[in-house]
């Protein structure tokens, strides 16, 4: 599975851009939410992705 991302709401502007890169991840209504863990190697490099070029570093990846 590997290390499940984590959003910062309170920094989120709601661009979008991480619900661009990995749909199956997250949703923007307003504001990020994550709708389930990424659950392929696939998914979780779109993560990393969409973790930067987030313009407020909302999302985070943890280590492991
Ligand atoms: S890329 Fe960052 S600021 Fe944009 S919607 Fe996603 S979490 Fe929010």
């Amino acid at each position: 599975m590997g290390p499940e991302p984590t959003v910062d709401v309170q920094r989120c502007i709601g661009c979008g851009a991480c619900a661009i890169l990995a749909p199956a991840v997250f949703a923007v209504v307003q504001r990020v939410r994550i709708t389930r863990p990424p659950g392929t190697a696939a998914e979780r490099a779109a993560v990393a992705a969409a973790a930067l070029v987030c313009p407020t570093g909302a999302i985070g990846v943890g280590r492991g």
